[in-house]
This record gives structure tokens, sequence and C-alpha cells, in this order.
């Protein structure tokens, strides 16, 4: 299939994008196949007929067939204008080597925010495209709840278990954008406390990471009171009792 290829990223993407159209569904709704768009669509790579959602395919050789923390994406202007948009897509991240795909997920449109994206150091004055700014996609800061396995470690997440870890991740999305990073910085926060049940304060314990990226915000621990009670109305954390919460599995 690739034979007609000389060139290396095009034969992996010729590759990639047909093992997704045989072998891909759709985790949003199910449906038992998704589709690839007609070449030169810029929108996205593939859709589902069913529930009509857009899929972009991010894939890398990797000979540990560990998903990296950064994946390096186009201008990082095109990039923000996108995800700040109604019609961005979701995405597929895949890596792969010696002929199988090692690790395949799903991270929904609604966890790209601003945030995740990196950008990257404008191309130099000798460059052909001198001054360009490119980005990167920081997977390791988008929450454990967004980062949807269907593969995992060469072994195929059942698909029940990715609808329904589709399924609890679509109550974290939210039309405002500056809302849904919010919502999504202090689930990554409490994602990194270890145990099960935490108090305020260890949520507190990030409030300088936190002013950090909002500066404009004077009160940074009544919005993360504010987000820890969308937290719980979302079904992510319990209140146990004052100041005193769980996260729920
Ligand atoms: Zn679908």
């Amino acid at each position: 299939m690739a034979a007609g290829y000389k060139n290396k990223s095009q034969r992996a993407r010729v590759l990639t994008e047909n093992w997704m159209e045989r072998n891909g569904y759709c985790p949003i709704c199910g449906a038992f196949s998704i589709r690839h768009y007609a070449a030169n669509r810029p929108v996205a790579d593939f859709y589902c007929d069913a529930c009509k959602s857009d899929f972009e395919l991010k894939s890398k050789y990797s000979k540990s067939g560990k998903l990296m923390g950064k994946v390096v994406d186009g201008a990082y202007d095109t990039m923000i204008a996108r995800i700040t948009s109604r019609n961005n897509p979701n995405f597929f991240f895949m890596t792969y080597a010696n002929d199988a795909v090692s690790n395949l997920l799903m991270v929904p449109n609604y966890f790209f925010v601003p945030a995740i994206i990196e950008k990257r150091k404008p191309l130099s004055d000798t460059a052909r495209r001198a001054g360009w700014v490119g980005c990167n996609i920081q997977l390791s800061e988008i929450p454990k709840a967004g980062r949807i396995y269907m593969i995992r470690n060469r072994i195929e997440v059942d698909k029940k278990v990715v609808f329904s870890n589709c399924a609890k991740a679509s109550r974290l999305q939210t039309s405002d954008i500056e809302g849904r990073g919010w919502l999504l910085d202090v689930l990554a926060c409490i994602e990194k406390i270890k145990t099960d049940q935490f108090y305020l304060a260890d949520v507190y314990a990030f409030e300088n990471q936190l002013a950090a990226k909002y500066p404009n915000n004077k009160n940074i621990r009544a919005k993360i009171r504010q987000q820890l009670q969308l937290l719980r109305d979302r079904g992510f954390i319990e209140f146990l009792s004052r100041g005193v919460y769980r996260k729920i599995r």
C-alpha cells in the first residue's frame, strides 16, 4: 500500500490512516466505523457519519511504544484559532512500532484549551520560513479524564470501558473557553493529589501555580472552591464534610 511513496512520513501517513479506517470506530457514539475525509479537506482527517464528530489523527513512530508528553503540530496561531472555534476536531494520538499500533488514545475537543498549546521558538532569520512560529500539543497537561485510551500497551481496551470513559469526560464539556480552562486546571490539580480523599488545603497548595496561569484573577481560592462545586455537580468528586472531598472513580 505504501509502495508508491518514497518519503518516510508520507508512507507512515498512508499506513496509519488506512489502519484507522479499517480498525477504528467512533469512541463517542459507538458507531462501528469512521470515515476518511477526501484529501485536502482542512477540517480534519476522519468523521463519524452517525454523530458527526470530526477527528484528527496524529501518529508517531516510537520504538518503546510510549506516548510522548508533547506532540509537534503546525502553526501556533492557526492552532489557537482552531481550538477556540466551534468546530475544532477531536484528536486521536497513536504510536506504533514493528508494524503494530502500540497506543491509541482519543482526546475530546473540549479538552483543548490555549494553556496546553506550547509556542515554539520562531524559525531563525536564515530559515526559508523565517519568523514562523510552530506549536506543541502538551499531552501531559491534559487531565487523565480527557486521555481516553482505545489501545494501551498493545492491548485493545474493552469498548464498553472506552464509551463509559467518553461519557464521563463529556460531563466536563462547557462552551465557554475561559471557564473550561479553570475546570480542567483544577481537575488536573486534583489528579495530582495521590490519595482519593483530600482536603481543601491540598487543592490550595496549587494556588501559586494557578495564579501564574491566571495573573488577572485576584481571588484564586474562591475560584478553586467554585470549580470544586462544579466538579461535584458533574460527578467527579463528592463532598464528605466541610473541606473534605473524595474522588469518584
Ligand atoms: Zn460517532
